[in-house]
């Protein structure tokens, strides 16, 4: 489908997309980059592009679409490093996990003669790195296109086909809707797990090794999400500041209402609350988003 696709940023989500495009056979050629040598020397180990260049420059250079997956606080960074070699109509397309502060570092950077199609696969896992990657990451999964004042037709069309070739459903809405939905299903979410993981790291009535040796009573899904990469998502909270407020106000209104009902032994309305939200967690069954296998589909020992 395409003539050659470049990746900047070759952990999680770049790996993950050239392994897809490779498998999938939708670029001819696909060229990484990273910034980190270490990271450059491990992805030409693990072949998953089919040339690694030693700089931005040279990965870009007559590349139809450019794809950066760098962090949200890199994004600047790694746009102005490539910009010059862009090619005449070349498309810019990027995965950041937050979109109206990321588009307008990015169209600050970017040369007039071409598009850039800003984008958010919903699809990750809380491991970094190229070692992390793998080509069915967003099969069945969400991708959200933004659209700006340089997206043209032509260049939503490429992109959108690109996640349609790698399996992902495409769905378009604004940079500003897109940062308050992830607000609530994505940053706030990771915020309670780094809150409570961290608050029983401290406590001192409850030792930390009775926290691990009783993690399965609910803890330990927490932690999953609270072991994700540390620069990602202080980049996300610090670039989608408004939205996360404005989510953990009304997170908080609520924790107190919660309070509330236990202090004053309303079992009706907890019980209530407890019944509607069962119901969302069969929404994402039901919507194939997630296994329907008791915890998680994890082995037990007593299972063959
Ligand atoms: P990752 O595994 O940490 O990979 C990012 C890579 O980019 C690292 O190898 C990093 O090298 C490199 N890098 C940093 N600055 C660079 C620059 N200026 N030029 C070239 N390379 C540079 O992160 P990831 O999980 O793939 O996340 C990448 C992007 O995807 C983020 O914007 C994130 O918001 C978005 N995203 C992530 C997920 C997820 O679940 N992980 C899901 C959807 C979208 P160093 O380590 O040396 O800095």
């Amino acid at each position: 489908m395409f003539s050659k696709v470049a990746i900047v940023g070759l952990g999680l989500i770049g790996s993950s997309i050239a392994r897809g495009l490779k498998a999938r056979g939708l670029s001819a050629t696909v060229t990484g980059y990273d910034g980190s040598a270490d990271v450059r020397t491990r992805a030409r180990d693990l072949g998953f592009c089919d040339a690694i260049a030693e700089t931005p420059q040279q990965a870009v250079e007559d590349a139809e679409l450019v794809l950066v997956a760098v962090p949200v606080g890199a994004m600047a960074d790694a746009v102005t490093s490539l910009a010059s070699h862009l090619a005449d109509g070349a498309v810019v397309t990027d995965v950041g996990g937050v979109k109206t502060a990321v588009i307008e570092k990015i169209l600050a950077e970017l040369p007039g003669h071409v598009a850039f199609v800003p984008g958010h696969p919903i699809a990750g896992t809380e491991h970094s790195g190229p070692e992390a990657g793998f080509a069915e990451l967003f099969e069945g999964r969400w991708c959200i296109l933004t659209p700006c004042e340089r997206t043209t037709e032509t260049s939503l069309a490429k992109v959108t086909a690109m996640w349609s070739g790698l399996g992902s459903h495409v769905e378009t809405m604004t940079p500003e809707h897109h940062d308050i939905v992830l607000a609530i299903t994505s940053h706030v979410p990771h915020l309670i797990a780094y809150n409570i993981v961290g608050t029983a790291a401290d406590l001192e009535e409850v030792t930390q090794s009775e926290v691990i040796k009783f993690s399965a009573g609910g803890f330990r899904d927490f932690t999953r999400i609270a072991a994700s990469d540390p620069v990602m998502w202080r980049d996300v909270f610090l670039n989608n500041k408004e939205a996360v407020l404005e989510m953990l106000g009304r997170f908080t209104e609520d924790l107190a209402a919660l309070q509330r009902m236990i202090r004053w032994d309303d079992g009706k309305a907890l019980e209530d609350l407890f019944t509607r939200t069962r119901t969302i967690r069969r929404g994402i069954i039901d919507a194939g988003q997630d296994t329907a296998d008791a915890d998680f589909g994890r082995p037990h020992g007593h299972e063959d």
